[in-house]
């Protein structure tokens, strides 16, 4: 970034002064340059100025409502210079305000940006983290939302002033001629305050900020404007079309890095929104589904069986003996046996809507969509296999290695279940089948298969 704006600052600098001895030769009178630059300035540091104020509105920060206002001046007095300006809207310029207020809202312009960035400058401070400033009481945003009105209200009361006073106006320019800025007291005043404001802005912003970076690069390129107008002493001069290139440069400077910014933004929100969706799908320690996701998912997968028909088959499996483990081994252990045996279950399942969550503690579930209580029982074998290959020791005497009991509850995908061969004994009814049945079907049989002395599975049973 730094040498990007290295680039293009000695760019600035090196057309200034190539261009300072050439800058009174005239040049063919182009009408509609003007109006097209008014336009792009006015589009420009509008947009530049609306970005900086939402930049305030989600940070608090007081130095983006500072900088809005500076921007916003600019906006007045571009409008109030094309509307008075001879040949854009009119021959002699709009509001009959005579020859010499297109000057002086350009004396006003160009006095009043750096001198509205000198005021930005006071309140700068480092960036604040992106999270919102929670500033609390009622009027909490009205120092800013003054930083940002006071240069526009300003920049109007110039506007009324320079209208009204219009033909009474001190003379700066005669015919294409503006001799008078260069030779008065405006120019040094002019060019003082852009050196004000450049300095300054490096100064306070030691160009720590990319912020203070691109805007010490605008602030040097409206400087080259300001140069290379006050040289061409005409209009439609190469000095005087330069200074305009110059200009929409140093206008474009901040709103490029605005945006450039805002795409940052964009892709931190998208990333972020992808974190979030993960922290709340899966479990951080075994990344299994996590419980939330199981519940909502079980409960579409089984709305699926049963439009289709088909059965769909829940384990619950919970490891033997763990709190056992975690006291020998460690609670460290304990976490990495968890994750070990969660990659041995995702071994096992192969088909697409299988899936394995964490149910709590060491407790996980799986689903199977279509399988029957014969393949569910097939996959809580090769579960068991798949544990039994990962020869987790423990030397607590209860087993030579770790393993896992499994409670299998099957969904008939007809609104009962498929295993139980008299319907009418059981207490549920049969479109009562949800997934909180299946869960406490699954559960209770895996108290049995505890009972049955562990390391095994057992399928529910109503009886
Ligand atoms: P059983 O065979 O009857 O299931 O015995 P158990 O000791 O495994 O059962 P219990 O539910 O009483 O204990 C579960 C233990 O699992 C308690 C806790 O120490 C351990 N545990 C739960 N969550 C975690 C975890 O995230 N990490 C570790 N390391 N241990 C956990
Ligand atoms: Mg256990
Ligand atoms: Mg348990």
């Amino acid at each position: 970034m730094l040498r990007v704006v290295s680039i293009v600052a000695a760019l600035v600098i090196l057309s200034t002064v190539l261009l300072f001895p050439l800058s009174a030769r005239p040049l063919p009178v182009i009408e509609a340059y003007m109006p097209m630059y008014a336009m792009a300035v006015v589009l420009i540091e509008g947009l530049t100025a609306y970005f900086f104020a939402i930049q305030y509105r989600f940070t608090g920060w007081r130095f983006m409502a500072a900088l809005s206002g500076a921007y916003g001046y600019v906006v007045v007095m571009v409008i109030f210079q094309v509307i008075v300006f001879p040949g854009v809207f009119s021959e002699m310029g709009l509001l009959d305000t005579g020859p010499q207020s297109a000057p002086w809202f350009w004396v006003t312009w160009h006095a009043g940006f750096p001198f509205f960035i000198l005021i930005a400058l006071l309140f700068y401070s480092p960036r604040p983290s992106p999270a919102p400033q929670l500033a609390v009481g009622r009027y909490r945003h009205l120092p800013g939302i003054i930083l940002m009105l006071w240069p526009v209200i300003f920049g109007l009361i110039v506007a009324l002033v320079v209208v009204s006073l219009g033909h009474r106006l001190p003379e700066l320019v005669a015919g294409k001629s503006y001799s008078n800025i260069a030779d008065s007291l405006l120019a040094p005043l002019v060019i003082a305050l852009g050196l004000a404001a450049l300095a300054a802005c490096v100064y306070v912003t030691r160009m720590r900020d990319l912020l203070g970076l691109w805007l010490a690069l605008a602030l040097l390129a409206a400087l080259g404007d300001v140069v290379l107008t006050l040289a061409a002493i005409a209009r439609y001069s190469v000095g005087w079309y330069a200074a305009r290139v110059l200009s929409l440069i140093s206008s474009s400077m901040v709103l490029g890095f605005l945006i450039w910014e805002i795409s940052g933004l964009y892709r931190q929100l998208l990333d972020s929104h992808r974190q979030l969706e993960d922290r709340v799908t899966y479990d951080g320690l075994t990344e299994a589904y996590n419980r939330g996701y199981f519940t909502s998912h079980l409960e579409k997968a089984m709305v699926l069986a049963r439009q289709e028909g088909v059965p769909l088959s829940l384990l619950m499996i919970d490891a033997d003996h763990f709190k056992g483990y975690n006291d020998h081994q460690g609670h460290q252990k304990g976490d990495q046996c968890l994750v070990a045996i969660v990659a041995a279950i995702k071994k096992v399942l192969r088909r697409a809507g299988d899936c394995v969550a964490r149910y709590g503690g060491e407790e996980f579930v799986v689903v199977l969509p279509g399988a029957n209580a014969h393949t569910a029982e097939s996959i809580a074998t090769q579960i068991h296999a798949q544990i039994a290959l990962l020869q987790i020791p423990r030397f607590d005497g209860l087993s030579a290695h770790v393993t896992v009991s499994i409670g299998i509850a099957t969904y008939d995908g007809q609104g009962g279940p498929m295993d139980s061969e008299d319907r009418d004994r059981e207490n549920l009814a049969r479109e009562d089948m949800d997934h909180e049945e299946l869960i406490r079907r699954a559960d209770a049989a895996l108290y049995r298969a505890k009972h049955a002395g562990r390391n095994t599975s057992v399928i529910f049973d109503a009886a």
